[in-house]
């Protein structure tokens, strides 16, 4: 489903009534629709009109999808979600869910394989919620609202997901954790009060978020955070110390050398690499770096062979690199290291 209303509708009625939301990111392929829906058992699907020809193009493939449902109106075997609506009461009892219980199945983009379904469950949802409140808006308070705006998905930076087929099936009873939700922060911003990070060039005053470490990646720094109470380090830096739980924080300069601890080489890339040249037949590497100072970092690994990724080794020596990419407004620096002159 393409993001609209019935698309949060949908997703609430599944934690409300007990069942696990099979979000579907609507631009993949119509057999890649058909195999999630298959693999999950979704028992319905409610699907954007733009997408209702290709979820009938493989009606076959999804036999125990039962119900197909629609807003743009009953055709065919496609049944109306108004009518659906408006065809029952209003009264409604919660399911008896529990925080562990399976909220969703988040279905991987199977770039290595068939997509993997990962089972998330409310407990999940909320600790990924409030990791993102940690991290992006140290020092908001209950008083405070949020407008966040990502495509539709509480689950903050992922890309669209649609295509909403939902699994109705006793195993998955569900919880609600609703009001956790981002979604539930933004219906409730009105009037929407905005803060924005106070602009500083004080390395101190920056807030330790992931904004503020790729404004230093920006100046080519590679910072981390280190907590003033136990030492612990962190990069990307944490405003709460993950070992004492403490906010006392300052940046440290991270030395820019380390070691490959592990690694991929991607054929099928996001659209900015795609823009860059990347594909099937000129794939990329990226990996995780562990830094001299012991703690690990997310990044692109440049001068390998990622069409050959038998050739590269695990502890290879790395030094940092940074890649300028974009002009003006859309310029960006991605972090990157690349093998150390032998
Ligand atoms: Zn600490």
């Amino acid at each position: 489903m393409y993001n609209r209303p019935e698309m949060f509708e949908a997703l609430y009625a599944c934690f409300k009534m007990g069942c696990a939301a099979v979000p579907i990111n609507f631009r993949l392929h119509p057999k890649e629709f058909a195999f999630i829906i298959d693999h999950s058992r979704a028992g319905a699907v409610i699907v954007s009109p733009e997408l209702s020809e290709s979820l009938m193009g493989i009606r076959e493939l999804i036999p125990s999808a039962r119900h197909l449902i629609t807003p743009a109106g009953a055709s065919g075997k496609l049944l109306d979600y108004e009518s659906l609506l408006s065809g029952e009461t209003d009264r409604w009892e919660d399911a008896d869910v529990c925080p562990d219980d399976s909220a969703w199945l988040f279905y991987t983009s199977g770039t290595t394989g068939a997509p993997k379904g990962a089972m998330l469950t409310h407990r999940n949802l909320l600790a990924m919620i409030m990791g993102y409140y940690a991290d992006i808006c140290p020092g908001f308070g209950s008083q405070d609202v949020i407008l966040h705006a990502p495509p539709g998905s509480p689950s903050s930076s992922r890309s669209g997901r649609n295509c909403g087929a939902w699994r109705a099936s006793g195993r998955f009873r569900t919880g609600t954790c609703a009001s956790a939700s981002p979604i539930t922060w933004a219906a409730r911003a009105a009037p929407v009060r905005l803060r924005f990070w106070k602009e500083s060039r004080i390395m101190e005053e920056r807030p330790f978020s992931d904004l503020s470490y790729q404004q230093f990646l920006d100046e080519e720094k590679l910072m981390g955070s280190r907590c003033r109470k136990c030492g612990a380090l962190s990069a990307p830096p944490r405003p709460i110390c993950i070992h004492c739980h403490e906010s006392d924080m300052e940046w440290v300069p991270m030395s820019g050398f380390g070691k490959l601890a592990a690694y991929t080489c991607v054929a099928i890339g996001p659209p900015s690499m795609i823009a860059e040249g990347y594909d099937r037949k000129n794939p990329y590497c990226v990996g995780v770096v562990e830094l001299d100072e012991g703690v690990r970092v997310d990044a692109r690994i440049e001068g390998v062979n990622a069409r050959q990724p038998e050739t590269i080794q695990t502890g290879l020596p790395l030094q940092v690199v940074f890649l300028h990419r974009g002009e003006d407004e859309k310029a960006r620096t991605c972090l990157a290291f690349e093998p150390l002159p032998t």
